[in-house]
């Protein structure tokens, strides 16, 4: 196994990180709670120092199964990142009560690196006001957790605002071949690396999606390399070439594709690519760009629209859908992203046909006419789904406060 150093500690992370939000499943749905602890433990014997989770992931399943893991000596062996969910606080205590009920859960007293989840522009700026910062400082000096982050899913200049904001030991950033011009894309990767901060890589493989069942004309071009190797090995390959990443994590639940994954984590220096390979993966990328709907290059010149459409990201999630249809996911992503529940409202229904955006597009997009076709492909069901998810989460909330008051009565009673 190698291993990247974070910047500002000196601490060294396995280049492969563990992600814990794909855990093989039973028949009938559920967690396969003994073959996902076999797993885990077979990972961190193998080298790997790097567990990432959320409360979210497995709907509160995964962090139990990872404390059950790390139980009986393992814990000492590696290093624990989870999140706090920005759309699970609506004041500053929760913050307080989330992080201490997740140590309970992760059977340990602090946090190696914690991150706010899934943050853009206006969701920090929420926590912002909420005193999230206080927070972490607070809860760093109090040992709960050892490392400030956050993972990140708006656009480029929100992310160099966020990094400049406070004073943060790591990010974490959706990065692959696909993705360079899109979220914080490359430019991001090479901002946060310059300002010091270890940098994650989520979505290396676009959950999956870049490899398994890849279009036949993408597997004709791997199949011209000299050196035969997996579309998974090639996409972690192309992220580890950079010297600017830390970790890449990968939400693996298969054993062979662990075992693969451990192989090329031995060798997977930066640098080590050839340009040759690296002409390859432009082929493929160039190949995958062919097969999207729209030739949207993520260079963001159209932003901001005046109505607060995410103009790159919701072409992004259209193209994800289009290239990879039988991902269910992608919608729900594209739901949750642009739909409001995870944030302002960015969704491509908000679009007034202003054609402000369609002028400056260096790629003469029709994007007015383009947001109509993406908006009834994607957002069918957001008027039910958004507004019942939003709903549950509130309720959520509101039973919890009661709760807690009832059992804090009971307690000085
Ligand atoms: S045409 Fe639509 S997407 Fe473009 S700037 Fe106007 S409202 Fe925004
Ligand atoms: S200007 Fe055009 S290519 Fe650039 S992000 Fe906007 S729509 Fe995409």
């Amino acid at each position: 196994m190698l291993y990247r150093t974070v910047p500002k500690t000196g601490d060294k992370l396995s280049i492969l990180g563990f992600g814990c939000m794909r855990f093989p499943s039973t028949r009938t749905g559920g967690v396969d709670e003994e073959r996902a602890i076999r797993q885990i433990r077979h990972a961190i014997d193998a080298g790997v120092n790097y567990f990432d989770t959320a409360p979210i992931y497995h709907l509160g399943k995964s962090e139990q199964v990872l404390g059950r893991a790390l139980a009986g000596g393992y814990r000492e062996k590696v290093r624990i990142a989870t999140k706090l969910p920005h759309w699970s606080v609506f004041e500053r205590e929760d913050m307080d009560r989330i992080l201490n009920g997740q140590l309970k859960t992760l059977q340990t007293d602090h946090i190696d690196y914690y991150l706010l989840h899934s943050l853009a522009g206006a969701s920090f700026k929420k926590m912002r006001d909420l005193g999230v910062v206080e927070f972490l400082d607070a809860a760093k000096k109090d040992g709960r957790i050892k490392n400030a982050g956050f993972s990140f899913h708006g656009n480029v200049k929100e992310f160099r605002e966020i990094v400049d904001a406070c004073d943060w030991q790591f990010c974490q950033i959706q990065y692959n071949y696909l993705d360079e011009q899109n979220q914080a894309g490359t430019e991001g990767l090479r901002y946060a690396a310059a300002k010091g901060l270890a940098v994650i890589i989520m979505e290396p493989l676009r959950g999956g999606n870049l490899a398994g069942r890849v279009p036949a004309s993408i597997q004709k071009i791997w199949d011209e390399a000299p050196a035969k190797r997996s579309p998974a090995e090639w996409g972690l390959r192309w992220v580890w070439d950079h010297p600017e990443v830390t970790v890449v994590l990968s939400g693996m639940n298969d054993e062979v594709h662990i075992d693969e994954n451990l192989r090329v984590a031995d060798e997977a220096l930066p640098g080590s690519l050839t340009p040759d390979e690296r002409a390859l993966i432009d082929r493929v990328r160039d190949e995958y760009r062919r097969l999207m709907k729209v030739g949207c290059t993520g260079c963001g010149y159209c932003m901001p629209c005046p109505f607060g459409v995410d103009i790159p990201g919701c072409f992004a999630g259209y193209n994800a859908h289009a290239i990879f249809p039988h991902d269910r996911a992608i919608k729900f992503q594209y739901l949750g992203h642009h739909g409001g529940l995870m944030g302002e409202k960015s969704h491509a229904g908000l679009c007034r046909q202003c054609g402000k955006c369609a002028k400056i597009c260096p790629q003469h997009l029709p994007i007015p006419a383009l947001m109509k076709d993406v908006s009834k492909e994607m957002e069918g069901m957001m008027g039910v789904v958004v507004p019942v998810l939003r709903g549950l989460l509130w309720c959520s909330h509101k039973i919890g406060r009661v709760r807690r008051a009832i059992m804090g009565e009971k307690a000085h009673a």
